[in-house]
């Protein structure tokens, strides 16, 4: 490599170009490895399997950055700033190249490829930064064409899954992911500044399968080590059997006592959760207990519960679905625009849900959420997301997942359950326990 100094406005910045026959970068471990090239610009030119040398050939643009009102920046648009760096800690190696562009001045990338040992897939980490100002609307976390073209794919937050030895995804579950005439796509919708404290982008994983291990299998152990350990929770819910007024402490009980004399005592089951779905709630509020049935709130009826060997859960649409949304609107809570749900984007709302998700944890020692009507969907100008719906959309998608996590740093053993308006990404079963 030969390095040259450029100049850019009275600020010369260092550039590593790439000299013809410059020789290739290879990274990974026995089970996966990715190649590099650096011309015409910073690249993957082939991803394999060391162990039997099965190799997927990709023409590669590494990075696709839309710019909102500005450029794409892309492939050669992209110049290395630096020579890789490798690095190792304790398991797990890195590589760090970053990148610059003249197309978009100010704007650098760090992208961190990662691979533990034993692992037969890495991860690829994206951090933009960049002046004030500067807003990235789109990212393409791996834009390539692979050859011999695989079929056509595609789902929300799904694996892609390649000619039965490889397969790509994102670790968040709603990326636009799918392949089209050989053409991978991984992309989310940040709607992001990267000045100031830059922009981390959602990280890309690709991974391989041992030689005679079905894809699917390989997936799986992946997916094992970074998803919720799988495990069995039994509930009495009460939407097909008390509604509204009927949602008393005494009837709960009642229930919960028929239950436990008929159909769990004689067979040595116990119930993890007695789950009070939609009726609780005073609907001008931000879910709070309605006072005609908990004048105390939640605590009495928790104790009493525990007292009888179980718990309690708590149905609770995190879109604040079934409030009075006149009512919030008027107070400041941020609606959505495209339905009579609140937007999670919205700076009020998002507090308040916050709020409200640790008070009910706290009051009633919940062990269990429902979290249904799940809309994610808002495009009104104002929210802190941009006014689209895909920027809404992933706004929403990405407090959902601040909130799951939340709930769970206050209640470690909470089970979570998000229900409807959900789709079967696998990457949901980072932060929720059931889909
Ligand atoms: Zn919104």
């Amino acid at each position: 490599m030969r390095l040259a100094r450029i100049g850019g406005s009275g600020t010369a910045i260092l550039l590593v170009c790439a000299i013809a026959g410059a020789a290739p970068v290879y990274f990974g471990n026995h089970k996966i490895q990715r190649e590099f090239d650096t011309t015409p610009a910073w690249r993957t030119v082939e991803i394999s399997c060391p162990l039997d040398g099965w190799t997927l050939t990709t023409h590669s643009d590494e990075l696709k950055v839309e710019i909102l009102g500005g450029p794409t920046v892309q492939g050669s648009d992209w110049q290395l700033l630096s020579v890789p760096q490798q690095a190792a800690k304790n398991k797990e190696r890195r590589l760090t190249v970053c990148l610059g562009t003249d197309k978009a001045p100010g704007l650098q990338a760090e992208i961190t490829y990662a691979v533990r040992e034993g692992e037969g897939w890495l991860r690829k980490a994206v951090r933009l930064s960049g002046p004030k100002g500067l807003v990235v609307s789109r990212v393409d976390l791996e834009p390539m064409t692979l050859t011999p073209a695989p079929r056509n794919h595609s789902g929300k937050g799904m694996p892609i899954l390649i000619g039965g030895r490889c397969w790509f995804g994102v670790e968040y579950p709603a990326s636009r992911n799918r392949i089209e005439a050989g053409r991978l796509e991984l992309v989310h919708f940040p709607g992001r500044e990267v000045g100031g404290k830059g922009l981390a982008c959602k990280t890309a994983v690709c991974g391989v399968a041992r030689p005679g291990q079905a894809l699917a299998m390989a997936f799986e152990e992946y997916l094992n080590t970074v998803a919720l350990p799988p495990r069995h929770f039994l509930h009495y819910n009460s939407w097909y059997d008390l509604r509204g007024a009927e949602l008393t402490p005494t009837r709960l009980l009642e229930t919960y006592e028929g239950f436990r004399k008929g159909l769990m005592e004689p067979y040595g089951v116990e119930l993890d959760s007695v789950v009070i779905d939609d009726g609780w709630q005073e609907r001008r509020s931000i879910w709070r207990p309605r006072k005609d049935i908990y004048p105390q709130g939640f605590g009495p009826l928790a104790r009493d519960l525990e007292a009888q060997g179980t718990r309690l859960g708590l149905w609770m649409p995190l879109s604040g679905f079934n409030l009075d949304v006149a009512w919030g609107t008027r107070k400041g809570y941020e609606k959505s625009s495209v339905g009579n749900w609140y937007c999670l984007g919205g700076r009020r709302f998002y507090s308040a849900m916050r709020d409200a998700a640790a008070r009910l944890i706290r009051e009633g020692n919940l062990n269990y959420y429902k979290h249904d009507f799940n809309f994610l969907s808002c495009q009104a100008e104002g929210h802190d997301h941009l006014p689209t719906s895909q920027h809404g959309h992933e706004t929403n998608v990405d407090r959902t997942l601040e909130l799951l996590k939340y709930e769970r740093e206050i209640q470690p053993g909470i089970f979570l359950n998000v229900t409807s308006g959900m789709w079967f990404s696998p990457w949901w079963l980072m932060y929720a326990d059931s889909i």
